[in-house]
């Protein structure tokens, strides 16, 4: 069965084959670094370590990069407006690389805390001015790109590709109104590469000026290029990267490199609040601490973003954190009976038919992850699972299969309990343990278990239906 993903660019569902086999070379779009990122975001970034993962599940070495926006990202996301992080910077009365360190850290303490694995490289664009001078310099040298005054434009209509990924062609950027036009330009939909600014804090000096700073997309064109080559097997980013930024990478690249640029384009749908978009104007942008503070945890979080297919449409409210809270429970419930049944504490029934559920549920598990990650059909697989168990039993064999069948969905979802429930097995057996010592007033071996426990780092806790565990935080 192979993994097929659906291809932003063919607008089909394609097969997954790297350029080089065994090798992924993926660069997802990362953060602009102006504030905190709000579940919106992390949706984004949860659907490319799912589909790093997955690949890993497959075999593959993934060499994931996922870059830091830190300067040149502009308010309206092309050539006009201030950059998003110095207007930050004097919203707050803060230096800009301030900013972009405090929420970079921020940033990576959310995605840590949302298990989400780490990439490779995260490049930063501000430490890769040299490689982008380098490909404008190219563009310019091979007719793609101009220059104005201390700016430098990439001239679309040279390249006659452009508008494939978002369907914006030349012709119709030029009838539409939206692009402003700007005198110095040769066309509306021509954009920046470079731009300078006497004003702007970030900046750096090049042959076009000694105040100059890069645009948003020429960033990633060379940070992917430089950490991953010519050519990419995988490119990601929400739905909103599509245009302008994704079309400008794939004319800017492609022009450079005489190459295609990513094999395969894939984008997530926007998490959207009461059916519009998060935004801060209206109030409801939700982070990490928010949903904390409304007493969800972050695998709730995780579990919630996932659980839905990537290419729909989700709305954020906090009934759907209730929800994937308690689809979660059924899914810990589901790992504690496996648990349950490999310990041998269950009757073993047919052992065969908790096989057979089992080897059901892992075909229909990576069906539907191979099925451009349909998580949705995936995860059915282990609600049934739990459910045909309840109703069979599971042997020790199909328990031990069970297990690594859980460790395989785990490997690929990020949000199972697996550890825990080896180490509630432990736990059971040592405070049973610890009871009878007790029992016995045999204090020496009380405090060995005592030890043995801390070790493990839990903290017990007297309530009045006994003694409960909890992993210290
Ligand atoms: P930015 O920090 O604005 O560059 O955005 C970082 C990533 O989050 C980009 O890939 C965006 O496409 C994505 N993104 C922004 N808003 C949302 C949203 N409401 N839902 C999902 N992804 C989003
Ligand atoms: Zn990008």
């Amino acid at each position: 069965m192979a993994f097929q993903v659906f291809d932003s660019l063919t607008k089909e569902k394609r097969i997954f084959e790297p350029l080089e086999p065994g090798v992924v070379r993926m660069y997802n779009c990362g953060p602009t670094v102006y504030g905190r990122v709000h579940v919106g975001n992390l949706r984004t970034f949860l659907f490319a370590d799912t589909l790093r993962r997955w690949l890993e599940v497959l075999g593959y070495e993934v060499r994931q990069v996922m870059n830091i926006t830190d300067v040149g990202h502009l308010l309206d996301d092309a050539d006009a407006g201030e950059d998003k992080i110095e207007a930050q910077a004097r919203r707050e009365r803060r230096d800009p690389w301030e900013i972009s360190r405090g929420f970079t850290e921020l940033f990576l303490a959310d995605v840590r805390a949302l298990g989400l694995r780490e990439p490779r490289v995260r490049p930063k664009a501000s430490e890769h001015v040299p490689e982008m001078l380098a490909m404008i310099e190219g563009l310019i040298a091979k007719g793609f790109a101009y220059q104005v005054g201390g700016d430098v434009y990439y001239e679309v209509a040279k390249f006659p590709r452009y508008g494939r990924l978002s369907g914006n062609t030349v012709a119709e950027l030029e009838a539409g109104a939206r692009i402003e036009v700007r005198a110095e330009k040769r066309h509306p939909a021509d954009f920046a590469l470079w731009k300078s600014d006497p004003g702007h804090i970030m900046k750096w000096p090049s042959r076009f000026g000694p105040d100059g700073f890069p645009g948003w997309h020429i960033e990633c064109s060379a940070m992917a290029q430089k950490h991953l080559g010519d050519v990419l097997d995988l490119h990601t980013g929400g739905e909103d990267n599509v245009f302008p930024h994704h079309e400008c990478e794939i004319a800017q690249s492609e022009a450079f490199t005489g190459k295609p640029f990513a094999r395969y384009w894939m984008h997530s749908k926007f998490l959207q609040v009461d059916g519009g978009k998060m935004s801060k104007s209206l109030g409801n942008v939700w982070n990490l601490d928010d949903v904390r503070a409304r007493g969800f945890s972050t695998r709730v979080l995780r579990f919630a973003l996932i659980r839905g297919h990537y290419r729909g449409p989700l709305n954020f409210t906090w009934g759907i954190l209730e929800e994937a809270r308690s689809a979660l429970e059924k899914l810990d419930e589901l790992c504690a009976d496996v648990r349950a049944a490999a310990r041998g504490e269950r009757a073993a029934a047919a052992d065969q038919a908790g096989q057979e559920a089992v080897a059901l549920a892992r075909e229909r598990f990576d069906a539907g992850m191979n099925d451009d990650l349909n998580v949705p059909q995936a995860l059915a697989s282990l609600f049934e699972l739990r459910g045909a168990l309840r109703a069979t039993g599971l042997g020790r064999e199909a328990a031990a299969e069970g297990l690594r069948f859980l460790a395989h969905a785990q490997a690929a979802l990020g949000v199972l309990l697996l550890e825990e429930a080896t180490l509630d097995v432990r736990m059971q057996a040592l405070l049973a343990a610890r009871g009878d010592a007790r029992t016995r007033k045999d204090w020496a071996a009380s405090d060995r278990i005592r030890d043995e426990i801390a070790a493990l780092g839990v903290v017990l806790q007297d309530t009045p239906t006994g003694v409960v565990w909890r992993k210290k935080e």
